[in-house]
């Protein structure tokens, strides 16, 4: 257990830097801005956000997240949102987002426990 699970404060859980000459980077946040994941921790992995691929200079293929407001939605609900795909992060195939979104993956033989979100 960590201090984070035996605390009420949910401070941690997010802040918005309004003082950033980028704020706000992203449009349409409902509500709290959270820019604690300004760098989603999800750029490597499997995600249900709303990406395009591109490839830079160099010939890697990366995300672009220009339209993605997942990291950034609500201190609390982002912080969920990231932590429940943390807990078996799966490397981003590298191929374009699919519709339907990529579901959460989940670790071998328990493909379908939990909430899909
Ligand atoms: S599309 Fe959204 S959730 Fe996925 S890596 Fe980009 S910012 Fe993160």
């Amino acid at each position: 257990m960590e201090p984070k699970d035996t605390t009420t404060n949910e401070a941690f859980k997010g802040f918005t830097n309004s003082a950033c000459p980028f704020f706000p980077c992203h449009r349409g946040v409902k509500g709290e801005f959270n820019c604690l994941f300004c760098y989603c921790p999800l750029i490597a992995y499997e995600c249900p956000g709303p990406y395009t691929v591109f490839t830079d200079k160099n010939g890697v293929v990366r995300k672009d997240c220009s339209a993605c407001i997942l990291p950034h939605e609500g201190f609390r609900k982002s912080w969920n949102f990231i932590q429940r795909w943390l807990e078996y992060p799966v490397p981003w195939s590298g191929k374009p987002q699919t519709n339907p979104p990529t579901r959460r993956p989940r670790p071998p033989g328990r493909e379908n426990e939990g909430p899909d979100d």
